[in-house]
């Protein structure tokens, strides 16, 4: 049987960050995936440049049952720390909104950077591979994988989550969880499209591409300022996505068309200056012509002059366009979520190191734990910052 000091499951962005630290402090490293290709969602991620952090990281961004939990692993690596490691690999990188980083060029050279810090770890990669049991043993653990057996003395766990079932996400993380005894808790498609009953559906089909920014805010007052997308399947865009993630079934969100705007004193104001002009006109100067012509044929807007605008069919227009309330059929489920919600209770956990403090040597890293950002770089540097956390952890033990 094969000897290393530690085995990482998952060679996504935490597995392979972990796994590289492990190696480079000097640990013999197995990383283990079951795809042919280590950081198929980094690929993915960022529309194809990878969103790798987010300049303005806080506590304050991250769900999880216990919300200090995820404070110690983001102070001791931080972005300033990942910018670094980016820097020195010359790659090159641009803030697109909100502190969000992105890679000037492709996600492909964060992956090929961290095949590279593994390559100075010595880690041994094995793709394809599937990890069939996990045993305890005296002085580690016990796999067996497809073809062999290998030991370890600490088992690193970054099998992420239940997101993109296409790109290799699997329940593993949360099964070898409860085999050791962990509680699991529930979990949830977040970062997530919504779907629409009808008629709404059919209003944003007629929308489908069209995008606005807006103020969403969630049944317990969360919000975002950012852009909505009317799509064939619901609501996207930004705004909707973080939302999702403050959303429960049944509730309902409101969503503000015109944040910027005081649109009584905008209507008044336009109303001295240009008595006869259309109400449809006037507001397409804020919002979309394709959105103000499908509120008429909705009959949303009153075809009337803005002289001709009672004080009433006003208030009716503001809360039609700044309180328009939405109750989402659903989501689009985890086929299309960026991140799942819940998982491994940090109860068990280290917040300093991540290891299961009933079971020495087992760590649980990245996604797989209750942890869970935002939009906006936030997941892939709670990613960076546990398996900083944990490789420290497993090179002194
Ligand atoms: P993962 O990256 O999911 O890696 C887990 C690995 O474990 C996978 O390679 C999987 O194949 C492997 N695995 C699973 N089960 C097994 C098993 N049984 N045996 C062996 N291997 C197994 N976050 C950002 O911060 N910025 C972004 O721009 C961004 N964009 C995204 C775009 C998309 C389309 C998606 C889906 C997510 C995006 N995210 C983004 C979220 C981010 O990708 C994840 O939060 C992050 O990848 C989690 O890292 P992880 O290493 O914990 O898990």
């Amino acid at each position: 049987m094969e000897q290393f000091d530690v085995v990482v499951i998952g060679a996504g962005a935490a597995g392979m960050f972990c796994a590289a630290q492990a190696g480079q402090l000097g640990c013999r490293v197995l990383l283990i995936d079951n795809g042919k290709k280590p950081g198929r969602k980094i690929l993915m991620s960022g529309g194809g440049r990878c969103n790798f952090t987010n300049m303005y990281i806080e506590p304050a961004a991250y769900l999880s049952n216990n919300p200090h939990f995820c404070k110690s692993a983001l102070a001791r690596y931080t972005q300033w720390d990942f910018i670094e490691l980016i820097n020195r690999y010359g790659i090159a990188y641009h803030e697109k909104t909100l502190g969000q980083l992105f890679c000037d060029d492709s996600a492909q050279q964060v992956v090929d950077m961290l095949v590279k810090e593994c390559e100075l770890g010595q880690v041994t990669t094995r793709l394809r591979s599937e990890v069939m049991s996990v045993e305890k043993s005296g002085h580690g653990f016990e796999l067996a994988l497809n073809g062999e057996k290998v030991s370890a003395r600490s088992l690193v766990v970054a099998s992420g989550g239940l997101s993109m079932p296409g790109l290799g996400a699997s329940p593993f993380g949360y099964k070898l969880a409860e085999q050791f005894g962990l509680n699991v808790l529930p979990t949830r498609a977040a970062l997530v499209p919504f779907t629409l009953h009808k008629p709404l559906l059919e209003h944003s089909q007629a929308l489908s591409g069209v995008s606005v920014p807006a103020l969403v805010t969630a049944e317990n007052g969360t919000h975002f300022r950012e852009s909505i997308l009317f799509t064939h399947r619901g609501l996207s865009g930004p705004a909707i996505l973080q939302i999702s993630s403050y959303w429960q079934p049944g509730e309902f969100v409101s969503i503000n068309l015109l944040p910027e705007l005081d649109l009584l004193g905008f209507l008044n104001e336009q109303r001295l200056a240009h008595p006869n002009q259309s109400l449809k006109n006037t507001l397409a100067l804020h919002l979309p012509k394709r959105l103000v012509e499908f509120l008429q044929t909705l009959g949303q807007l009153p075809e009337a002059t803005l002289k001709q605008l009672t004080t009433a069919q006003q208030a009716t227009l503001a809360e039609n366009l700044q309180n328009w309330r939405v109750q989402p059929n659903g989501t689009e489920g985890y086929r299309t979520a960026e991140v799942t919600l819940g998982g491994v209770d940090t109860k068990a956990l280290s917040s300093k190191t991540m290891a299961v403090n009933a079971v020495p040597g087992l760590y649980f890293i990245g996604e797989v734990v209750d942890v869970t950002g935002w939009l906006g770089g936030y997941n892939f540097q709670w990613a960076w910052s546990s398996a900083w956390a944990c490789a420290q952890a497993v090179a002194v033990c």
